[in-house]
Parts: structure tokens; C-alpha cells; sequence
């Protein structure tokens, strides 16, 4: 199954005429992932037709508020409809009593439970695994503590060489175990090593979200291979000294850190609200990553 990903907001710091907060959808076979809850996040939900009941977890990056303000609302309409399944929110440490006392304080009361995980800045970190996939977070460097998040498939199913097969005329009871990882013992007693025998079924789907952030040199390494990376890209060349000041990228640094990544797509966007046409952002990353889409409210992408 194709994965999705819905842009819901991609203005940085204020709302623009056209662009929400940050905020992001992305849909794989079994789950429903929020990136970011920036305000407004439940408006851009409606507006652009998502499943909002059917989110299973929420990652915020950072507590700024452009990134985390439309959390309240949105648990507080889940709790008008009743939400019943439990909703995972990973944000970084002291958010949870955050949001119980803003939950308490505007009398929002939730059926469904809230579990908390608290990010961790140390380094790399497995914070979410299930048989489908793998949820890294990242450390980035911005002025407060800051995670990217990688989401990464499991490939389980390997396929097993046609020509290895005919040649070797694999027994149909074989096949299962080898395409789960076991070696091929033939009937001399021959050990054939899995990974000379078999090929992937199919690539595992990565995504990468990364922002807000200024440019981590080698960053990309952490996310090698990945399929759609989305980095913030506030400024553009002229305002270089404001990403510096700032702690943010400008969009040749997000294509930098796509082109080491060896990503096959980057999408730019937490554009600054100064500049209306973000064409020549978009311009100025392609001279370093050919494949990049400045991105809009509403966009979707099927990888
Ligand atoms: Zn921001």
C-alpha cells in the first residue's frame, strides 16, 4: 500500500493568507500519524478532509507555540465526539503536565487515555516500533530542544531468486522459511545463505520530517535512502544571517541535506512569512537537490 502524506499547514511562526502552522498527515496501512499540531491543525483537518478521528499518534518536534498550540482544541473536540481509542503523544519532557493542566483548567474531560512519551535529545532513538514500521527521533539544533522524526518500513518478506529456484528445485515447503530468512539446506547437505538466495519483496518506505532546524552538517546520514524528506526551509539566500540568527535552515540547506541523504524527494516548506511567491526558494534548493517541491496547504503526496 502506498503511503500518504497531507500538508496541512506550512507557514512559519504566523499564519499567511494561504499557509496554516506547521502541521502534517501521514497515512501508512495501519496507522495515522501527526506531525506537528500547530494552531488551527483541526480546521486544516476538516478543510482538507481528513480522517481526524483515526490519528493514532501525534509527534510534536518542539514546544514552540507555532508547532503546539492546536493540540488543546483538538483534544477538546475529541472529547465532545467521544473519542474512545487511546491517542500517543511524544513531545519533550514537562508537556504532559502542560496539557493536563490546560485539560483541567478549561474543564475538558477525555474518555480515551492520553499516553505520553517523553523525547529524548541524547541521540538517535527507537521510540516507536510495531510490525509495520520503525519511528526514529532525530536531535536537531534549534533554540530550545528539538527531534526530527524518521519513519521507516519493515520489509519482513523476502522473495527468493527465480533463477536460484529453477536451478535448485526448491521444494514448495521451502519457500515460507526462506522468504522469512532462513538459508537453503538441499538435500547434499549445501548451506545457500538467505541474502545470496533472496531478494527484498519490495523496498521499505522511509520518510523524514525535519524541522525547525538549523543546518546539521552530515544530519542526512542519519536518514539514508529516504524516500520523501520534508525540511524546513524558512529563508533564502539573502537572508542567510537570519537563519544564522535565528536557528533555522535556509532551502540550499535543506537541499544539502537531501543531497546527503541520497533522498529521492525533498519537500521544502515553514516558509517565513515575509515572502508571498516561495518559487525562488525552491529555485535556489534545486541548484543542489534537483528533485525538490516548495510545498502548499492542501498538498498531497502518494509514495
Ligand atoms: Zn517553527
Amino acid at each position: 500500500m502506498k503511503w500518504n502524506l497531507k500538508i496541512l499547514g506550512s507557514s512559519s511562526a504566523l499564519p499567511a493568507d494561504n499557509r496554516m502552522l506547521s502541521a502534517q498527515l501521514l497515512t501508512t496501512s495501519s496507522h495515522h500519524f501527526l506531525f506537528d499540531c500547530g494552531e488551527g491543525t483541526q480546521f486544516q483537518l476538516r478543510r482538507f478532509k481528513a480522517p481526524v478521528n483515526k490519528i493514532d499518534s501525534i509527534f510534536l518536534t518542539h514546544l514552540h507555540g507555532d508547532h503546539i498550540f492546536g493540540i488543546f482544541g483538538l483534544l477538546s473536540t475529541y472529547s465532545l465526539y467521544r473519542r474512545q481509542k487511546r491517542l500517543t503523544i511524544y513531545a519533550h519532557p514537562g508537556f504532559a503536565r502542560v496539557v493536563k493542566s490546560v485539560l483541567r483548567a478549561a474543564s475538558v474531560r477525555t474518555v480515551f487515555r492520553i499516553k505520553f512519551v517523553n523525547l529524548n535529545c541524547d541521540g538517535k532513538r527507537l521510540i516507536f516500533e510495531d510490525d509495520e514500521l520503525e519511528v526514529y527521533s532525530i536531535p536537531l539544533e534549534h533554540s530550545v530542544p528539538v527531534c526530527g522524526f524518521f519513519v521507516k518500513e519493515k520489509v519482513l518478506l523476502r522473495n527468493v531468486r527465480k533463477d536460484f529456484a529453477r536451478e535448485h528445485y526448491i521444494p514448495f515447503y521451502w519457500f515460507d522459511k526462506i522468504k522469512r530468512g532462513e538459508d537453503f539446506v538441499d538435500e547434499d547437505g549445501t548451506v545457500y545463505p538467505n541474502e545470496e538466495i533472496t531478494l527484498p519483496e519490495k523496498e521499505a518506505k522511509k520518510f523524514a520530517y525535519f524541522t525547525d532546524t538549523f543546518y546539521v552538517p552530515g544530519i542526512g546520514k542519519e536518514i539514508e535512502n529516504v524516500d520523501v524528506l520534508y525540511h524546513e526551509a524558512t529563508f533564502g539566500l539573502e537572508h542567510s544571517d537570519d537563519a544564522v540568527s535565528k536557528l533555522h535552515s535556509t532551502s540550499r540547506q535543506a537541499a544539502m541535506v537531501a543531497r546527503e541523504a541520497n533522498a529521492k524527494r525533498l519537500l521544502i516548506g515553514h516558509f517565513s512569512t515575509r515572502y508571498t511567491d516561495v518559487k525562488f526558494l525552491e529555485e535556489e534548493a534545486k541548484k543542489v537537490f534537483k528533485n525538490t517541491t516548495a510545498v502548499y496547504d492542501g498538498m498531497e503526496i502518494d509514495f
